[in-house]
């Protein structure tokens, strides 16, 4: 608004020097007006002298010639020209009223008024050249009934020239005719001189008139001549005054558009400031309204707070002198109530103390409890347990008859299996069968308990016994979409120690071994092809230790996969045939798990023992030879040896045969005392493997009939068949013991009654052992 202000102060200062200027000029033109009508003016006075000289020279011309027509119309020329001359001194009055007018001095400055002031002189001015205009019409008339007129005079002037040359004519003639009459007498002598005499008497004077006449009829001429020149001039003078005029007229038109379009967009400028002015004077004085109630609004919030601080100043205030007679009293309190606090602390800590030592001591007898009830229950349920495991039929068992399906179920019971074998069946009684479509998950479910009972320090043994491609390797390694017993007994390990990570700390390693020919190598170790020895701790523990066989701390199931792939490769780089070598050696993945109970600073130590027993098929007895040959005896020893331990075992004999093989040596520690083993009997079921399939399963079968009972029961069962005299015995079902026995009995070897006398010397040595 103030640059707006300022720009319009700007203008209108230019449009003052504008109009100044303008009054300038205008005075200017009126100064040249007023010239111009002071000329016209001298010019009308010389005028109007010669008119007065006319005039006088055409009264004494009249006063010689008489007074005639053209006489008159001079003399009301003259008349009329005497109007004009007052009629010239009006306008010359108006003139001098006008310029009087004009010097009248401007008084007051302020543009507004200024400008009414130009206005009305505009309008004055508008007025006075309307009325000039008029006066100018009027002239205009004049001259123009001056001129009709003066043709008029001129016209007359004509006929009386035209009259006098008449008259002349007349004269001549009449001269002529004297002329002719003087001729015509100067034949009559006398008479005639006489007449001649008369006449020529009378045409001298009648000539002396003529040439006087004439003479003067030429200086009339002259003058009308004259008086002709002198109205052209006048003529043209009236017009140039006349084209002046209209210019001026012009101008003064183009001056007052100007004028009225700078006073037009001053008025609109004026006019859209004023709004502006108005429009913000109203936004502030409503912007100030606004603020006024919010002021007032808040003002009356704080009066309203202040009125409701008021009390509570006053309960502060109190509070702040009763807390202030607290402090001042606080010292003592507090010691006193420190005294008190403290006895009061020891107090509890010593029944705290005391609850918790009970509590200590009813939790280990509890734990004590519970070991001993799992111990009774194991003992119930047998702690050497056999489940059998029927792969399903493949694509390498071939077609037609020899892949026909020889092993059947029992829809209810799922412990019993039937062999079809020469046109009869064989029935087998087991602590669990998985049939064929049984999966990875469902045997890991039971086997499972055992595993997690390795982490409460027992040590346990997981078999998987059968003839090459029964499905061994499957059950424990798996596949790697589909893993085995190996890797989900230790994810199950990982996850039950991380279950108990706030009370126990446990540390979990693995070690691979193989057994080939009797001879144990590790399978994680940096020579692989090195011979390890098992021996005595030299800590009088009677535990045994492999010295030199690597063992693996393990935290996560990645660490497991790359342990077992190191052993792969371990094992496949030592031989050149894997798959045969492996159904020759027996694999061993041994896990340790080492626990220590935070509260109690208890230890315990349980190893989990997953073997893959060597193929327990036969090599056939006459053909075999050489090293082949060797490597059957060596797993047909293991083997035996194996079911020797845990016949010996199961039957509780003092004497335990560990020493038989390296197998049953390593893992002594594992399958004595309250230890826990499972044999997985693997079987196929197509028809080409059915001896094969009979012989596991009578081995599963009497691993499984080994009960505790009376003494002479198991003086009856004492002895354990060797694999040798299991295929004696494999045969005719007919010769078998029967099918389908009931668990401990029928199974009795023919050698059993002359080893009695063995038997219960074994068992008195147990009883003197105590
Ligand atoms: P072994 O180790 O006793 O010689 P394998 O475990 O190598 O026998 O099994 C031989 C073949 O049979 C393998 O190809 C294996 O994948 C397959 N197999 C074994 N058991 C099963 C099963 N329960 N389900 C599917 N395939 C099996
Ligand atoms: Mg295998």
């Amino acid at each position: 608004v103030m640059a707006s202000m300022a720009h319009l102060q700007e203008e209108k200062l230019r449009l003052q020097e504008e109009v100044l200027g303008l009054q300038e000029k205008l005075t200017a033109r009126e100064n040249d007006e007023l010239s111009h009508s002071l000329q016209l003016q001298g010019q009308v006075e010389t005028l109007k002298e010669k008119l007065l000289e006319q005039a006088q020279e055409i009264g004494r011309l009249r006063s010689e010639l008489g007074c005639t027509d053209a006489e008159k119309h001079r003399d009301l020329l003259v008349a009329e020209n005497e109007q004009l001359r007052q009629e010239m001194k009006a306008c010359e009055g108006e003139l001098r009223e006008l310029r009087r007018q004009q010097q009248a001095p401007c008084q007051d400055c302020a543009h507004l008024q200024e400008n009414t002031e130009l206005q009305e002189r505009l309008s004055q001015l508008q007025w006075e050249a309307e009325e000039t205009r008029a006066k100018l019409a009027e002239l205009d008339l004049e001259v123009q009934q001056k001129t009709n007129r003066l043709a008029e005079v001129e016209l007359r002037l004509k006929d009386s020239l035209a009259e006098r040359a008449e008259e002349e004519e007349r004269l001549s003639r009449r001269l002529r005719d004297s002329q002719e009459t003087i001729a015509s007498l100067k034949s009559q002598p006398q008479q005639i001189k006489y007449i001649i005499k008369t006449v020529e008497v009378e045409s001298a004077k009648a000539k002396q008139a003529l040439c006087e006449s004439q003479s003067r009829n030429q200086y009339l001429q002259e003058q009308v001549a004259m008086q002709r020149q002198v109205l052209k001039e006048m003529e043209q003078q009236l017009q140039s005054s006349q084209k002046t005029v209209a210019q001026l007229r012009a101008q003064i038109v183009m001056y007052e558009a100007e004028l009225e379009r700078a006073h037009g967009q001053m008025l609109e400028e004026m006019q859209a400031m004023e709004e502006e002015k108005n429009r913000a004077i109203e936004e502030a004085f409503s912007r100030a309204q606004v603020e006024m109630k919010a002021v007032h609004e808040n003002l009356a919030g704080v009066r309203t707070n202040l009125l409701t601080l008021q009390p509570a100043l006053r309960t502060l205030t109190h509070d702040y002198n009763s807390l202030k007679r607290q402090v001042r009293d606080f010292p003592l309190l507090l010691q006193e109530t420190l005294q008190s606090a403290r006895a009061e602390i020891g107090q509890a800590i010593e029944e705290v103390h005391n609850t918790n030592r009970e509590l200590l001591r009813k939790y280990r007898r509890e734990l004590q409890l519970r070991k001993k009830c799992h111990n009774e229950l194991v003992r119930l349920k047998g702690n050497i347990r056999v489940f059998g495991r029927v792969r399903p039929i493949m694509k390498e068992d071939g077609e037609g008859l020899e892949a026909a399906e020889v092993v059947t179920f029992d829809a209810e019971d799922d412990a019993v299996l039937h062999l079809l074998h020469k046109g009869k069946q064989v029935s087998f009684e087991l602590d669990k069968v998985f049939p064929p479509q049984a999966s990875q998950e469902e045997v890991f479910q039971e086997v499972q308990a055992l595993v997690t009972s390795c982490i409460d320090g027992y040590n346990v043994c997981i078999f998987a016994y059968g003839q090459t491609g029964a499905g061994k390797t499957y059950t424990m390694e798996g596949t790697a979409a589909n893993p085995g017993i190996n890797q989900r007994a230790l994810q199950l390990l990982f996850s039950e120690v991380r279950g108990k990570a706030a009370d126990w700390e446990y540390a979990i390693s693995v070690s691979a071994a193989e057994i080939y020919n009797e001879a144990l190598r590790d399978l994680l170790g940096k020579e692989p092809q090195e011979k390890l020895e098992i021996k005595l701790c030299p800590d009088g523990s009677g535990q045994l230790y492999v010295p030199g066989l690597t063992e693996f701390s393990v935290q996560s199931v990645e660490d497991i996969n790359k342990v077992f792939e190191f052993g792969h490769v371990n094992r496949a780089t030592e031989c050149t045939n894997l798959n045969e070598h492996s159904s020759r050696s027996h694999a061993l993945l041994i896990v340790t798990v080492r626990g220590l109970d935070r509260s109690t600073g208890l230890r315990t130590t349980g190893k989990l023992n997953l073997v893959d027993l060597a193929g327990s098929e036969r090599v056939g007895r006459s053909g075999a030879e050489g090293s082949r040959l060797r490597e059957a005896q060596h797993i047909n020893k293991s083997l035996s040896a194996l079911g020797d331990v845990i016949y010996a075992l199961r039957s509780r004999q003092g004497h335990v045969p560990f020493r038989n093989s390296k197998l049953t040596y390593l893992l002594q520690d594992s399958l004595s005392g309250d230890s826990k083993t499972l044999m997985m009997v693997q079987v196929s079921p197509a028809k080409k493997n059915t001896s094969e399939t009979l012989c596991s399963l009578k081995f599963a079968e009497r691993v499984r009939s080994v009960e505790l009972g009376p003494v002479s029961r198991k003086a009856e069962l004492a002895s354990w068949p060797s694999q040798e005299q299991l295929e004696v015995t494999k045969g005719p079902p007919g010769d078998s013991p029967g099918t389908r026995a009931p668990p401990g009995r029928g199974h009795m070897s023919p050698s059993a009654g002359q080893l009695s006398s063995r038997a219960a010397s074994i068992r008195r040595k147990l009883q003197a052992s105590g």
